[in-house]
């Protein structure tokens, strides 16, 4: 009897044993989550990132940019691909689908955050990205690879997103991969930044200089946004503790903490991507509002005679860009004909309560 009692005693002290070494790792995670939680996308890719280059492989991608994956050197210096074709393609519904596939070492969690990321682009733009299928030519093939890095743009066939399960499953850096992936480079290296941010190559360490090269991009009348999440942080890639960019003209002014997509990054994608308003989800108008309905028609009408003239400057995309323009036209003649209808509905009401 005291035999059995002193092993269910002995039992008793192991699990409890166990379980206050449980508690302590699960608290010391949560307290790692939480400080991590308060980090901009910026700091966290810069985390994520910062010892690369002792664990590369050759058959990792050369980054720069601390993020940015290219095939060889010489395309440091590459023109903002989006005007030579690496955006994706539009399809007949006004929507540009991007296949992707996520790989299976993904846990089941890693893969909600990867498709919560994913799935944010369809709630504000006409970007949706959809599993891959086997007769898909381009796909983004989302893997843990060394650190968190993608190509800018469409590359061709399979194309790596890196999202490391160490430091990079979090809401806002899975979209700030996928913006370089749809062809957006970093905030800082836009044509316009020294109107907005003074560089401070002196505090930068030697060897990163060419993270702050300037790039022709294509900024399409889109401010320059200290809250974009594709702008690096006051500190960035800095060898002294020293601020390696200051903002113009107010040095104080605080910038690179976003923590998901701005409203411009969202804005600039649509107008990247001809978003038209058609194809984002937007209720139906309601009776008061007819007047606005047709002025957005009005102002579709004029977007899509905007489009035809650009197809006639472009005879190489005229094919394509024709049967986008065809689509688009009867869809606002669809939505012509919606409103002509509720028009009248309103007309027969003011007709009856004038009866
Ligand atoms: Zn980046």
């Amino acid at each position: 009897m005291a035999h059995i009692l002193r092993l269910s005693a002995l039992a008793v002290l192991l699990l409890s044993a166990c379980c206050w070494a449980d508690s302590e790792l699960q608290e010391e995670d949560t307290a790692e989550e939480l400080s991590v939680s308060e980090l901009s996308v910026s700091e966290l890719l810069e985390r994520a990132n910062s010892h690369l280059s002792e664990f590369r492989s050759d058959n990792d991608p050369i980054l720069i940019e601390g993020d940015i994956a290219i095939d060889s050197e010489t395309e440091r210096n590459a023109d903002p691909c989006t005007s030579s074709g690496c955006k994706w393609g539009k399809a007949s519904d006004g929507k540009v689908y991007v296949p992707y596939y996520i790989a299976n070492h993904f846990s089941s969690r890693e893969k909600a955050i990867i498709t919560r990321g994913l799935e944010s682009f369809s709630s504000f733009s006409c970007i949706r990205f959809r599993p891959s299928k086997s007769s898909d030519r381009d796909w983004l093939s989302i893997e843990s690879k060394n650190g968190c890095y993608s190509f800018v743009g469409r590359r061709g066939g399979k194309q790596v997103v890196s999202l490391a399960r160490s430091g990079c499953l979090y809401h806002g850096t899975v979209q700030h991969e996928l913006l370089h992936a749809l062809g957006f480079n970093h905030e800082q290296t836009r044509s316009d930044r020294d109107n907005h941010i003074k560089v401070l190559l002196q505090n930068v360490v030697s060897g990163m200089q060419h993270n702050f090269r300037k790039i022709a991009t294509l900024n399409q009348g889109s401010p320059y946004d200290y809250n974009s999440v594709m702008q690096y942080h006051r500190y960035a890639f800095s060898k002294n503790k020293q601020p390696t960019m200051v903002p113009i003209p107010n040095a104080n002014v605080s910038f690179g903490n976003a923590k998901e997509m701005s409203r411009n990054d969202i804005a600039r994608l649509n107008t990247l991507y001809k978003c038209s308003s058609i194809s984002a989800k937007r209720p139906p108008p309601t009776i008061g509002l007819v007047s606005r309905g047709v002025g957005v028609v009005l102002a579709q009408v004029e977007k899509v005679m905007a489009q035809e003239a650009e197809v006639e400057a472009n005879r190489a995309v005229v094919g394509a860009q024709v049967a986008v323009v065809v689509a688009r036209i009867a869809a606002v003649e669809a939505q012509v004909a919606a409103v002509e209808a509720r028009v009248a509905v309103v007309e027969a009401q003011l007709a009856e309560v004038e009866a």
